[in-house]
């Protein structure tokens, strides 16, 4: 079988697929914040791990995906307050928004989700791990990461000393350099508060993930995957906690990560007001064309989905072609096609996805059935191991 390279944030390089223990993938994928709903944004990021958990699978991968659901945040006790609502019981009413959302939009790759208020023990532990080995501090209630005791800090983000300087997080007084972050909060903002050696308080949004992976996953794992914006401060805090916990490195074999989606020109995000959810679109596109348009371009690239009209077009286009074949498709093994080595080369699906349309296109002009069909049958294939069933409902 031919490799797979997948580009690395880390090594900044595309480097081939080699899980830890074939043929066992760990994948863990950030979720949402379940503060609102989910947006086209997270659409694009949920629906390339899909895709690539999929066809993983179809390559004979024994794949586990995680997910987290963070429902712990203050962002979700102000949206809780506002309604009159409590925080745990709003973040679980929206959780199960969110995976309504995710099945409407054939999510369905998904091993296991795991909302992080079930593992707050975990996180605590880890905390007093990381106080014990020196590589944490506490200060007033608060307890924080001490950056300047991770030799690796920074290195995910490919930042120099000066670089972070200029990229302080969480400006606090109580902080001894400007690049630590929370481990433990006293913040009174969140209900549901948990006890803790310093006090009531609710875990730091980083070792939010690594009290899920660590003990489901392990001290290593295989694909981190993410949109592009998390990798600073977010993914270079997990590496700096779980190997500093575990003492275990590298926590990831692969770094993947999305990058944005973009409406009138600007970062879809709930504080610029620009964001369509993903129920709106559902109400204008078939879950098939959300995820057409996600796939048609690649996921290092900036998109802004303006093509979800021309994906109706081009969805239509292969549907009325792949159907003439209804009949004939026989279950193919996939041949290595264009389409396989364009997914081989770092999940080109761009590529993909034209070879599928050019040659359902062709098959379309055969005269002789037979040949068409046999033209047809990898394309047909290729698709479905996407999450695309052309022949769904011919
Ligand atoms: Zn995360």
């Amino acid at each position: 079988m031919k490799k797979l390279v997948l580009y690395d944030t880390m090594s900044r390089r595309k480097e081939v697929f080699r899980p830890r223990n074939p043929p066992a993938v760990s994948m863990f994928v950030c979720g949402p914040t379940v503060q609102s709903e989910l947006h086209l944004g997270h659409a694009r990021t949920y629906i390339f791990f899909d895709a690539l958990a999929r066809y993983l699978r179809h390559r004979g991968y024994d794949v586990f995906y995680l997910m987290n659901i963070t429902d712990v945040d203050e962002r979700i006790s102000q949206a809780a307050a506002g309604r009159g609502e409590d925080p745990l019981k709003y973040a679980s009413r929206m959780a199960s928004l969110m995976m309504r959302d995710l099945e409407s939009l054939n999510i369905r790759s998904i091993s296991r989700f795991e909302p992080v208020s079930r593992h707050v023990d975990e996180a605590i532990r880890q905390v007093k791990i990381l106080l014990e080995k020196g590589f944490a501090y506490e200060a007033a209630g608060w307890v924080y990461f001490d950056t300047t005791k991770f030799k690796r800090w920074g290195r995910l983000s490919h930042q120099s000393k000066k670089d972070l300087s200029l990229r302080p997080l969480e400006l606090s007084p109580r902080k001894r350099s400007l690049n630590d972050f929370a481990l433990w909060r006293p913040e009174v903002l969140i209900d549901g508060l948990w006890p803790s050696p310093w006090g009531v308080g609710s875990p730091g949004w980083h070792i939010q993930d690594t009290a899920v992976t660590i003990p489901i996953l392990g001290a290593q794992y295989d694909i981190h995957g993410g949109a592009y914006e998390l990798v600073y401060p977010h993914h270079e805090a997990e590496i700096a906690e779980a190997e500093s916990v575990t003492g275990a490195r590298p926590l990831v074999r692969h770094w993947v990560h999305t990058n944005l989606v973009k409406s009138e020109g600007l970062k879809m995000s709930k504080s610029l007001g620009n964001v369509v959810t993903v129920r709106e679109a559902l109400r204008r596109f078939t879950p098939d064309e959300i995820r057409l348009a996600s796939l048609s371009i690649h996921y290092r690239r900036e998109t802004d989905l303006s093509g979800l009209a021309s994906a109706r077009r081009r969805l239509r286009g292969m549907k009325n072609a792949a159907r003439r074949f209804k009949d004939r498709a026989a279950s193919v093994a996939l041949p290595l096609t264009p389409f396989e080595r364009a997914l081989n080369d770092d999940f080109d699906t761009p590529n993909a996805l034209a070879w599928a349309e050019e040659t359902l296109r062709s098959a379309a002009k055969e005269a002789d059935r037979d040949k068409a069909a046999a033209v047809a049958a990898p394309a047909i294939e290729g698709m479905k191991i996407l999450g695309v069933d052309l022949l769904e409902g011919a």
